[in-house]
């Protein structure tokens, strides 16, 4: 009897994954202003202040949260000392504004380049390095679009475009395609990425249709952001699989977070957890300086000592690359091993 419940449970599940992701979204206003209620976050934060980055979650994720500052609580809830940083951070610690070199494309390494194809995302992360732009107009337009693609077509030195935002997935499936397709005419770009927050997030975004979509346009790798075991649920393992299993390699990276992840135990736990469902931990990011989320910095040598454990404590397969961005440099610089290590 118990089996059968749980059989019928199951099929329940997966009819509602399929069609309600845009419903979520939808619902998505009212649910953040009913949690705003619920855990005393001040109305300010869905004001239109151009200082605030707002407050933003969806009814998948709220059920994840126990407490406002379990480890999703705090990456989702905003938090006074947001205020208190502005001297020694920046709005754009990454100087992306310098390397915009067409109005969605920022080209700062060699051979790749980001397209920055959408505003929003299915959450608001409080540490999000775009900040200054995103949950904000203005949104990308079409001329936008456009004036980028000439600029990919103009540089036969990008092979690699990585899609961004905001969240890509935030797009309906036949304007992902249509990107997609235009960006498979240029043929010197070989690789596609798609940074997106949505396995994680909401998982109910990564449907069938999406998948045989992307499927099409192969080389394509996901770029995804697990930051904590409890974020590891059964929708997100789903999505997960499904892009796998639709030849779809799904990468992650990391951000380290205080009261987040800076624990040895928290991150091998995840990195475990994500090499089981064949997602592939790619970096941990060095968290940017950037304005409003100084209260996230880990000492690079919590970092260090968090990559020794894991490599003490697990294979390869299972360490991502320790990184942090700097604007001088060609590409990332990895911060482990670091010189004088025995
Ligand atoms: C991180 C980043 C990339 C991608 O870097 P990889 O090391 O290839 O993953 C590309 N462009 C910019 C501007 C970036 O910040
Ligand atoms: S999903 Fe990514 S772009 Fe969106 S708020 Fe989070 S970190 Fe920023």
């Amino acid at each position: 009897m118990k089996g059968i419940q749980k059989l019928i449970m199951s099929t329940e599940d997966t009819n509602t994954i399929k069609t309600n992701w845009k419903q979520i979204l939808r619902e998505s206003p009212e649910v953040s202003k009913r949690a705003a209620q619920k855990f005393q976050i001040s109305k300010k934060w869905f004001g239109p202040a151009p200082e605030l980055f707002p407050f933003k979650l969806n009814g998948y994720w709220l059920r994840l949260i126990t407490a406002p500052d379990d480890p999703i609580g705090v990456q989702t809830f905003p938090d006074e000392k947001e205020f208190q940083e502005t001297a020694s951070a920046s709005v754009d610690p990454l100087q992306e504004e310098r390397y915009r070199k067409a109005p969605l494309i920022i080209h700062r390494y060699r051979d790749r380049a980001l397209f920055l194809v959408s505003n929003t995302c299915a959450v608001y992360c409080r540490f999000c390095t775009r900040r200054r732009q995103v949950g904000r107009p203005p949104f990308p337009r079409q001329i936008q679009i456009m004036e980028s693609l000439n600029y990919l077509r103009a540089h036969t030195e990008i092979r690699d475009v990585i899609l961004s935002g905001g969240d890509p997935l935030m797009l309906s499936d036949s304007r992902i395609r249509r990107l997609l397709v235009q960006l498979r005419r240029l043929p010197q770009i070989k690789i596609l990425r798609i940074g997106t927050r949505m396995p994680v997030t909401l998982p109910q975004r990564i449907t069938e249709p999406l998948v045989k979509i992307l499927r099409h346009f192969q080389p394509l790798y996901i770029l995804t952001q697990f930051n904590h075991p409890a974020e590891m649920t059964s929708e997100s393992r789903r999505a997960c699989t499904l892009l796998v299993e639709h030849g779809l390699p799904v990468l992650n990276q990391s951000v380290l977070l205080k009261g987040v992840n800076d624990d040895p135990e928290v991150l091998l736990d995840l990195m475990r957890k994500l090499v089981e469902i064949r997602v592939i931990p790619y970096y941990l990011h060095q968290l940017d300086p950037v304005r409003g989320a100084l209260h996230f910095r880990v000492p690079v040598e919590k970092g260090r000592e968090i990559m020794q454990y894991l490599w003490a404590h697990t294979g390869g397969m299972a360490v991502p690359t320790y990184v942090f961005d700097n604007p001088e440099a060609p590409g990332k610089i990895p911060l482990y091993p670091c010189a004088g290590q025995s």
